[in-house]
């Protein structure tokens, strides 16, 4: 890893031109790339030379983005896909197949458990939940013969827990398997899993990395630290030959830093084709040069906000890690010394009713299914995301009828609090 500090690459990270070449990035929007003979293409297509041939796999404007990603987050390789959703989906199933099980912490975002509990599992792939702050031998009884993967996030969404990365971490590797952890809301200038012990880091940059709402993606970073060949027996896409690239054996020719990405790209990007588009990367760019600065901002606000709301009457409860009423903030304390993102939520007094009335009164922050981006917006989940459920259910769920999801923006933080201090009077 390269040793200027993180903000200096966020802004110079993945991309240096050369002589006469553009300072920004460019755009490379070109589905296909020429070449002089079929022997240089034949030789892409075996994955015997480096290069582009057709923009589902790769493109070069993808590929500087990713490789700032690596960097920000302290790995060997890294590659960007269409959406958090894809990232997640292909981290896991790199390794997954039909008859794998995934170890999975319950407290994460609403469409990766839908992906894992429902969408995996008809691919025969079964998963067991725990507690994001389960003790090791609660996770350690979680696991099977068949498991493949450990899985969490950093910072849950929207529940706001704080992963016990390390804990995680040792159970997987003590039972030969990597840990993957979705780092999308303290970002790698609030934590890098990989320093914790994390293998696979993954990321929705729709949220803080790109910043301003523009451009959906995901990011799927290798820390090149699992040893695949050492567990071969359990990971056979990645140490035994791969019949459609005539017979390479991924963990052997690309070696532990490079096998996982080029076999996601090789395999699942080619069979799925869930690319960025190279636009939205160059956006995406554009949001990480600023993201060092803007986190700071979404933290100060963030923290002033939840501050403002444990105080206030009508407010029953408020989670966010860095206030020490909190029950995760001894691990926050560890992992996220910095801070960790600008999301927060509360429990209004007065259930669904009075979440309603609440956010029709906010003049600036806006109603939104979004976070983590510039503009401040809030949304409350039951009469939103989790509008099929009864009182009852959502209170099983842990999230009560009056929890509104509140995510900072970068306004100032005196607008911000008197926007909610009018709306909640
Ligand atoms: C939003 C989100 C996702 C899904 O990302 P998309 O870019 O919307 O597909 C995954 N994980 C977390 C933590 C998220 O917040």
């Amino acid at each position: 890893m390269s040793k200027q500090k993180i903000g200096t690459r966020c802004v110079q990270g993945g991309y240096t031109p050369g002589n006469g070449e553009p300072r920004q990035i460019p755009i490379v929007q070109s589905t296909t790339f020429k070449y002089a003979t079929s022997a240089d293409m034949g030789a892409l297509f075996d994955l015997e030379a480096e290069g582009y041939f057709y923009t589902r796999l790769q493109n070069p404007t993808n590929d500087y983005v990713a490789a700032k990603i690596a960097d920000l987050e302290g790995g060997s390789a890294a590659m960007l896909t269409s959406s958090g959703q894809a990232a997640n989906f292909f981290a896991l199933f790199n390794i997954c197949e039909c008859g794998s099980h995934i170890v999975s912490s319950a407290s994460i975002y609403g469409g990766t458990f839908n992906l894992i509990a429902n969408t995996m599992a008809k691919m025969g792939i079964e998963v067991t939940f725990v507690a994001p702050d389960a003790s090791r031998e609660e996770i350690d009884a979680a696991f099977k013969d068949n498991t493949r993967a450990v899985f969490g996030e950093t910072i849950a969404n929207p529940a706001l827990t704080v992963l016990d990365i390390e804990t995680f971490a040792a159970a997987a590797h003590d039972h030969g398997v990597p840990l993957i952890i979705d780092n999308t809301f303290p970002t790698p200038v609030n934590c890098r899993p990989i320093e914790w012990g994390a293998d696979i880091v993954t990321h929705s940059t729709t949220k803080y990395m790109d910043g301003h709402g523009a451009a959906v993606g995901g990011a799927i970073v290798d820390s090149g630290n699992f040893d695949w060949m050492a567990h071969a027996d359990k990971f056979p896409g990645l140490t035994t030959p791969d019949e459609s690239y005539h017979g390479i054996v991924y963990a052997e020719k690309f070696g532990q830093g490079g096998a996982f990405i080029t076999k996601a790209t090789a395999q699942l990007m080619r069979d799925f084709g869930c690319i960025q588009a190279p636009m939205n990367a160059y956006l995406l760019n554009l949001g990480l040069e600023s993201l060092h600065v803007r986190m700071k901002k979404h933290v100060e606000n963030g923290q002033a906000v939840a501050e403002y709301l444990e105080k206030h009457p009508k407010v029953l409860k408020v989670s966010y890690s860095g206030l020490p009423s909190d029950p995760f903030y001894k691990t926050a304390q560890k992992y996220l010394p910095q801070g960790g993102c600008g999301v927060v939520s509360f429990e209004i007094d007065g259930g669904r009713a009075a979440a309603e009335e609440f956010m029709g009164k906010l003049k600036m922050i806006a109603i939104e299914t979004h976070v983590a981006d510039a503009r401040s917006c809030c949304l409350n989940p039951a009469t939103s995301t989790h509008r099929q459920m009864t009182d009852e259910q959502l209170k099983e769920a842990g999230i009560p009828a009056g929890l509104v999801r509140l995510s900072c923006g970068l306004e100032e933080k005196e607008d911000l609090i008197a926007d909610l201090e009018s709306a909640l009077a």
